[in-house]
């Protein structure tokens, strides 16, 4: 998806974040590889735990969707600060273990500006899978 298109769908999907207790809205938009578009957003809790951020949101919803990991191609983020995050740990598990270690990541501040990262630099000597063997 072109770069402005993206940024712009962003936006409007961080408007459907729920965040009213930590103020940290997030968006993401998971790509699959025949175009289809899965947006997610963190939904905050009172109870931290119960929660769930914006990228696992995505993720698991096109899983519902019967799309899996050999669909996945890139996962899109925005969050609300002038800060081009990367996904919490607790998402980069699901991540390692849902999608391929060539999944991009696109991260964009809230200025546009983004940096790409693949799965597999942000996951290096991951627990995972193999390791329950
Ligand atoms: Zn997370």
């Amino acid at each position: 998806m072109e770069k402005n298109q993206i940024f712009q769908r962003l936006n409007q999907v961080l408007k459907n974040s729920s965040s009213l207790y930590y103020h940290y809205p997030v968006a993401a938009i998971l790509e699959c590889h025949d175009g289809k578009l899965y947006p997610g957003v963190n939904i905050e809790t009172s109870s931290p735990q119960a929660g769930i951020c914006a990228e696992r949101c995505a993720i698991f919803s096109a899983m519902a969707d019967g799309y899996r990991k050999e669909h996945f191609q890139r996962i899109y983020l925005l969050n609300q600060t002038k800060n081009i995050i990367t996904p919490c740990f607790i998402c980069r598990q699901a991540l390692h273990d849902y999608c391929n270690p060539d999944l991009e990541i696109v991260s964009y501040n809230i200025l546009g500006e983004s940096k790409t990262y693949l799965l597999k630099d942000l996951c290096q000597n991951a627990f995972g899978e193999d390791s329950l063997k």
